[in-house]
């Protein structure tokens, strides 16, 4: 469990005071948003909703044209030793790392450092009076101060950990989370017709950046909220994440880059009573909370005392990353075949989705039906079943642990084979209660192999 370190009542006040004049001074009133420049960011909140989330939750700012932006106050402090960063590429292909090649929607993870003028983040006029001043245009530091000349093994390795855990958030998304540099117009948008964007996750060790663009120590990721999608906001396409603040654990940072582009995407914090971040509960928290849990997933608020109802994953969707089209049907009919040890892999897109597989059998040998999640990261939680002929169909959902590292998320099954054609489904479920010690099905979504083996099954 992480403790936040808030500013007092009092301080929140002054802060919210401080901003007061630069919306003022913008000639908008608090009641028109969103603003005359054709800004859609606020484009859901009315006026009142906009004051109540920035009474309610102090890292909500506005810039001086009245964007709204998360300076997040991450915790510092681990729960635990992180395991050794594992590998997932060859390391000469740290830097074109691609979870969706070709989409047209990009998440592009940028730890070398980057070359920052012209953007909002630059503009002490806009973030001046709310923020750390604002970036001088020049080249800033990367992860650990990589300036461009090259990162050691473990840097690479925790690199790409941290590409596959955010890669695993945005898995049912039609997205592309990349180590690789797009180029320049894959980004920006040009008009509401063009239909190639995203954003930029400026990964920084350096204190100067995070004081001038989020205000000083203690910000670990700082973002726009909604400008994922808007022609109107390419001068906001950064996103700012800051591992330093995160004792440099990939999986943090992973889960504060999620976090940031969420709001990118048009998410708020997912908080409870009084606090402007849930911390979770069990091996659970919510990617717009803030905690140290293991098991992070998109959320709707389904637990005891949230402040945020927003649907997460239509949010995302209707703010510029689309649901991806199912990729296995559900049915028999349609299912397609599995042969012995030739792993089939597939992504649970929605909390119905079932991915149905057929395997062929002709002996009474031990079979092996094994589906696993991602090997980093994972969000989903696998149920399996398996139906062999005139068998009733068997179901395998081990509990996940109540605890500590997320266990039991994986299924397989085993026993006797039987000749003929066999159904497996694979789908996501949730665990425990949602409103207290666990999770529903919502979020357990994400990639997973499913693999078959015994010396009757066939190939
Ligand atoms: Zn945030």
């Amino acid at each position: 469990m992480v403790k936040f370190s808030w500013p007092g009542r009092a301080t929140v006040l002054c802060l919210l005071l401080a901003i007061a004049p630069s919306s003022a001074s913008a000639d908008e009133g608090a009641a028109v948003f969103p603003d005359d420049n054709g800004v859609t960011a606020l484009e859901d909140l009315t006026g009142a909703a906009l004051e109540e989330l920035l009474a309610r939750d102090p890292t909500a700012r506005l810039d001086a044209r009245g964007r709204l932006l998360f300076a997040d106050r991450h915790a510092t402090t681990l729960t635990g030793p992180e395991a050794p960063s594992r590998q997932v590429a060859p390391l000469g292909k740290t830097f074109t790392l691609h979870s969706r090649p070709g989409s047209k929607r990009v998440i592009h993870l940028d730890f070398d450092g980057e070359r920052v003028c012209n953007t909002a983040w630059n503009d002490s006029g806009l973030l001046g009076p709310i923020l750390g001043g604002g970036l001088a245009c020049g080249n800033h530091p990367g992860f650990k101060g990589n300036t461009g000349g090259g990162f050691s093994k473990a840097d690479k390795r925790a690199i790409q950990e941290v590409w596959a855990r955010v890669s695993e958030d945005f898995a049912p998304f039609d997205v592309d989370v990349t180590t690789q540099r797009p180029a320049r117009n894959a980004l920006e948008r040009t008009n509401t017709s063009d239909k190639s964007f995203g954003v930029h996750a400026v990964v920084s060790s350096s204190a100067q950046v995070r004081n001038s663009t989020c205000g000083g120590p203690g910000c670990a990721g700082v973002a726009y909220v909604g400008i994922f999608d808007d022609p109107q906001a390419n001068d906001a396409r950064i996103l700012w994440a800051f591992p330093e603040e995160l004792g440099n654990s990939p999986r943090r940072l992973a889960d504060v880059i999620s976090h940031e582009a969420g709001h990118t995407l048009g998410l708020n914090h997912d908080g409870q009573g009084n606090l402007d971040y849930y911390g979770g509960h069990g091996i659970w928290a919510p990617i717009m909370g803030s905690s140290d849990r293991h098991l992070t997933q998109w959320s709707r608020g389904e637990y005891a005392g949230a402040t945020e109802t927003q649907d997460d994953l239509a949010v995302l969707a209707q703010n510029g990353i689309p649901r991806l089209a199912d990729d296995h049907a559900a049915n028999k009919r349609k299912a397609k075949r599995i042969r012995r040890a030739q792993p089939v892999s597939g992504v649970i897109g929605t909390s119905a989705d079932v991915d149905a597989f057929v395997i062929k059998a002709s002996c009474r040998a031990k079979v092996k039906v094994k589906a696993r999640n991602a090997d980093l990261g994972p969000n989903l939680d696998l149920r399996l079943t398996v139906k062999r002929p005139r068998k009733p169909a068997q179901l395998v959902n081990p509990l996940s642990s109540a605890s500590g590292t997320a266990g039991g998320l994986d299924a397989t099954w085993q026993g006797k084979g039987r000749p003929g054609t066999w159904l497996v489904k694979v789908a996501g479920t949730g665990a425990r209660n949602p409103a207290s010690t666990g999770y529903s099905g919502y979020g357990s979504l994400g990639r997973y192999t499913l693999k078959v083996t015994g010396k009757c099954v066939r190939r």
